[in-house]
Parts: structure tokens; sequence; C-alpha cells
């Protein structure tokens, strides 16, 4: 079940999407990304949970958009364990790493594989669950998502986007539910846009420094000069990570 948070935005297209999976007996359930601090956000994805036990929160990564609600984490689960790759939003149980498996229920089936997937930020991960990638940022369902800098890594990015590829041809998954906008029903298709899109990016920023650009901000006037000042920002930040990449950032960027 996605319950979408009402904080749409230039970064959260609609919103973000909190999921509430439930275990095959229907006795317990685990929140995947409990979203940005909003009551009505909450007493929705609580009304999902119902009366179930509530096993487990994961955290897709860091940003406020997803974690912001665990803030208030003592007043609505204060024993719930939430698995994170940062050691500071983990509660009552170890960070997750890759590989790891999040039981939420009594069956076999009922457990949350995770996948590091580096790039968007260093914490993120999706998770495998019952045919389903739960993708957190590091595919959306519209447009591409953004390397972050310096929270994030190109490199590691392009290097997920290949890991998440292997897994789909492996089978693993079929369908990917993104933290913000719809269900993605061709990921083959999304993948390599992903991956084709950023290696576009990557040519068009090597021919900007060619043409003599040298800070993030003359890069992205040239790179990203069609976008709207809204999202302004994250442009400068992917242009980073891009600098980053080719070790061209100027130490003012960094
Ligand atoms: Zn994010």
């Amino acid at each position: 079940m996605r319950i979408r948070a009402n904080n749409p935005g230039p970064m959260t297209l609609t919103g973000t999407n909190t999921y509430v999976l439930t275990s095959q007996d229907d006795t317990s359930a685990v929140v995947i990304d409990p979203g940005p601090e909003m009551a009505e956000h909450r007493q929705a994805f609580l009304a999902e949970v119902a009366d179930r036990d509530l096993a487990a929160i994961v955290l897709t990564h860091q940003h406020a958009d997803h974690s912001e609600m665990l803030g208030s984490i003592e007043q609505w689960a204060p024993e719930v364990p939430v698995y994170a790759v940062l050691e500071r939003f983990a509660r009552h149980t170890e960070p997750v790493a890759d590989g790891d498996e999040i039981a939420f229920g009594p069956s076999p089936a009922d457990v949350l594989r995770v996948v590091a997937t580096p790039g968007h930020t260093s914490d993120s991960i999706s998770l495998i669950h019952a045919g389903a990638l739960y993708s957190g940022d590091t595919i959306l369902g519209e447009g591409t998502t953004i390397v972050t800098h310096p929270e994030g890594s190109l490199r590691d990015y392009l290097n997920s986007l290949d890991r998440l590829r292997e897994l789909l041809d492996a089978g693993e998954f079929a369908i990917i539910e993104p933290a913000h906008g719809e269900r993605i029903d061709t990921p083959a298709e999304v993948i390599d846009y992903y991956r084709s899109h950023r290696l576009e990016r990557i040519e068009q920023v090597k021919a900007a420094l060619e043409q003599g650009a040298s800070t993030a901000s003359e890069v992205c006037d040239i790179v990203y000069h069609d976008v709207d000042p809204s999202v302004r920002p994250a442009a400068e930040q992917i242009v980073k990570a891009q600098l980053a990449y080719f070790d061209a950032l100027p130490a003012a960027d960094a």
C-alpha cells in the first residue's frame, strides 16, 4: 500500500511515498520511509498499519522528506526497530548493510532484502520484496534523480544502476516502487534511460569544461541553461557531483 505525503515540490514530485507492507498472515507490517513530519500523513500510514504489529521501519536514505517523521518516533512507535544505513537513524538495531534481510513477519517470505544503491546519497539503499524493488530516490517515478554533492557520488550511482540492471536480469524484481511518483512497470527501459541520460550529461559537462567553463556555476549555465529556476540549486549540486567525477572540482565548489 502506497501512502503519499502532501509535500509536493520540484524535488519531491507529487510528494513522498510511504509504503506499508503486510505479512502473509496479515498480523504484522513494515513501513518504508515514514516521510515528512506531517500529522495527517502519520495518521494515514498508521491507519494502514491498523491493529497489526508494526515490526519494522526502514529508511531508504537520510533526506528529510523521507526521514523527518522519525524525529517524533517516541510518540508513535517508541519500541519499533528502525533500519537505516546511518547510525544516527538506526534504532533498537544495528545499521543495515548490503545483503541484510529485514524480517517483518513469521513467514520466510516476510522479508525485505537490502540492496546498497549508493549514488543519490552514500547511504541510499533499495529493498526487494515479492518481485518489487522499493528504490527510494535511486529511481523515481518520473524524470531522473539527482546525485547530490557531497553526500552522493556519480561513480557510485552509475555502478548502482548497473547492479540494479543485473538484479532485474536475474529476475530478482519485475517492478519498481519509487519514493516519488508512480509505480514503474518497465524497469529495464527506465534503468537504461537513467544510465544513458547520466552518460549524456557527463559528455555535456566534459564539453563545457573543454569550452573553458571552470566553476560549477559556469558549467551549470551551459549544461542546465534550460532548467526552471526552482531546480537550479539541484542542477548545481549535480554539476558538482559531475566535476568530482572528473576530479575537476575547483576548491571553491568542494
Ligand atoms: Zn533524497
